[in-house]
């Protein structure tokens, strides 16, 4: 008897700890993990160019202001596919991730204008429409990912050359660092965009490897971890999207890549798969064409990815 009341006393200070526990693992917080039984989806969503009107490629200004905030409103913070991919999700507590991708680096994504010798970025081009919203909600920051080409024809080669759409040559390198700085990723699109089923082997590395090689020429040191396949289409020899080498003729200099990401053109559901079934080497995405984005989020709804506390606090941006 004379053991009972410790013992007593013991079982019920580990069963106060037991219901503190429970108490914590039934918080908000808690409860927003991954449920295993769900198929959760990230959605990956695609942009080209934003423009007057909405068009098959292009998306309006109006339109694109829009869907920022309609993410906003429904809880979705953007983060990058490198953090995609690494499961690294530096946003508040309680919203999930979105992935915002640009392609093909058009003046429409990223354009300045001139006043009195100064650069400004021009307020209706994706990236100052974007930088304004989170400059009005700071909550937002400052994470996609813009697949970039660099030598590609209409002045799309790092958003405008050749003056084409106003856009002088000697401002691109300075726009890929700028977006880098902000903590934007950068992606390799290829050189100039070229359907990379039709070439050969060494053709498919040339267009890549340039493609690496352009975004190293502006930010030094920069390892582009993410491939969008133009037009979707694989190379024949699919493993050339990953990796692969170039020599180029003149000086005999060696150019490696390897992604740790690729990015299709669309995708059957047209999210990313969250779990045992995603393959970060064929990713899937979203376009958005006209207002077809609040039907995807709707569909995402009930599997939308919340991250935990555990894997959001992680932080990081590139
Ligand atoms: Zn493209």
């Amino acid at each position: 008897m004379g053991l009972c009341a410790p013992i007593n006393f013991g079982i019920m200070r580990y069963a106060l700890l037991f219901a503190v526990f429970a108490l914590l693992a039934g918080s908000p917080s808690a409860a927003q993990g991954p449920n295993p039984a769900l198929p959760y989806r990230v959605p990956v969503l695609e942009y080209h160019l934003i423009g007057e009107k909405n068009t098959r490629w292009g998306r309006s200004v109006e339109g694109f202001r829009s869907d920022l905030q309609l993410l906003y409103d429904r809880g979705y913070r953007p983060i990058t596919v490198a953090q995609l991919i690494d499961r690294r999700f530096d946003i508040p507590a309680g919203t999930s991730p979105v992935v915002f991708t640009f392609d093909d680096a058009s003046p429409s994504q990223f354009q300045y204008i001139e006043k009195n010798g100064t650069l400004e970025i021009d307020p209706r081009s994706a990236v100052g429409i974007w930088l304004a919203f989170s400059r009005a909600h700071p909550d937002w920051g400052t994470r996609a990912t813009f697949c970039l080409l660099s030598g590609a024809e209409a002045g799309r080669s790092f958003f405008g050359d050749k003056g084409i759409e106003g856009q002088k040559g000697e401002w691109r390198m300075r726009k890929v660092r700028f977006l880098a700085d902000q903590g934007f990723e950068l992606c390799n699109h290829t050189l100039w965009h070229a359907a990379l089923n039709k070439y050969p082997d060494d053709k498919v590395q040339e267009q890549v490897a340039r493609g690496v090689l352009a975004i190293d020429s502006a930010v030094a040191g920069y390892r582009v971890r993410t491939f969008a396949l133009p037009l979707g289409l694989w190379p024949r020899n699919r493993a050339l999207a990953q990796a692969g080498a170039w020599t180029d003729p003149k000086g005999g200099r060696v150019t490696r890549y390897r992604f740790d990401a690729v990015l299709e053109v669309t995708g059957a559901f047209g999210g990313t798969p969250f779990g045992p079934g995603f393959n970060p080497l064929s990713i899937p995405r979203f376009q958005v064409i006209g207002d077809n984005l609040k039907g995807l989020l709707d569909t995402v709804e009930k599997a939308r990815f919340v991250p935990s506390r555990a894997t959001s606090a992680r932080g990081g941006t590139r």
